[in-house]
């Protein structure tokens, strides 16, 4: 679905991203690993429009996407999560879901005073969705709870779910795990597997816990010095006597 190939960044003089070439299958959850430092943000930030690689290229399906900018993207269901706008945190949950779909295609605020009948209509329609998205990472009871009031992990799940009122084709989560307790790390879990299952979600994450990437990658990529170490299963990455030298033996 996504072919990267020798994707370079450089920030003034230093290499970020050094060559990196790999795909993403259609279908997959893919996990993206390696020390801190290895550039996995920064190509993440490539292929997502947040940055524009110094050269190489991005392909999503066979059609060169490199440099398109972030709601260009949007548009053809790549999507990137991102924390809780501070801006948005005194808004309500169900709110903070409500504003992407507008949020992220550019709406005017032109638009909203000239096509008022028409945005009431969406209005409910997508509070409607909101709510499903809610009951389906079970956390409906949160509705009209402030969004700077969740836990860390109540607002991945919302970072989550926000992915989920548009029609998301992949997905790239950037340590959607970190600092979560291990109950809240299962529902996400649950939410990540239900979404490439029964929605046909592709994800692409950058995760260091290492049983949460057994419990939901396939294939696992791992990154050093800006380039592409080893990819395989789970079970191979943790026998490859370079990834333990670069990652898992530190
Ligand atoms: P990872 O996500 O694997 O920890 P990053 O992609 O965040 O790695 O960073 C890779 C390297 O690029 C790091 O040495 C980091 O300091 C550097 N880097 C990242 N972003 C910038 C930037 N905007 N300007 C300069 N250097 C950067």
């Amino acid at each position: 679905m996504i072919t990267v190939d020798n994707l370079v960044m450089r920030f003034g003089g230093f290499t970020a991203v050094n060559g990196a070439s790999l795909t993403i299958r259609e279908g997959s959850i893919t996990g993206l690993i390696g020390p801190n430092g290895a550039g996995k943000t920064t190509l993440f930030n490539c292929i997502a429009g947040v940055l524009k690689p110094t050269s190489g290229t991005v392909t999503m399906s066979g059609e060169a996407i490199t440099g398109l900018a972030p709601h260009q993207l949007f548009h053809k269901g790549l999507l990137r999560t991102f924390q809780i706008a501070h801006e948005f945190s005194s808004l309500s949950v169900r709110e903070n879901l409500m504003m992407v779909p507008a949020d992220q295609s550019g709406e005017t605020l032109w638009n909203t005073w000239t096509r008022r009948r028409r945005i009431a209509a969406e209005e409910r329609a997508n509070m409607k969705k909101a709510d499903e998205v809610l009951e389906f990472l079970t956390i409906d009871h949160l509705a009209d709870e402030k969004a700077g009031a969740l836990s860390g992990g109540q607002k991945k799940l919302l970072e989550l779910g926000r992915t989920m009122m548009v029609d998301a084709r992949i997905v790239f989560l950037d340590e959607v795990g970190a600092g979560v307790n291990r109950t809240l790390l299962n529902t996400i879990g649950d939410a990540i597997l239900r979404l490439n299952r029964e929605r046909g979600y592709t994800f692409c994450m950058i995760e260091h816990d290492m049983d949460f990437i057994a419990r939901l990658c396939d294939p696992v990529i791992c990154m050093a010095e800006g380039g592409v170490l080893a990819e395989g299963s789970i079970a191979e990455i943790k026998a490859d006597p370079q990834v333990i030298e670069a990652y898992l033996g530190t």
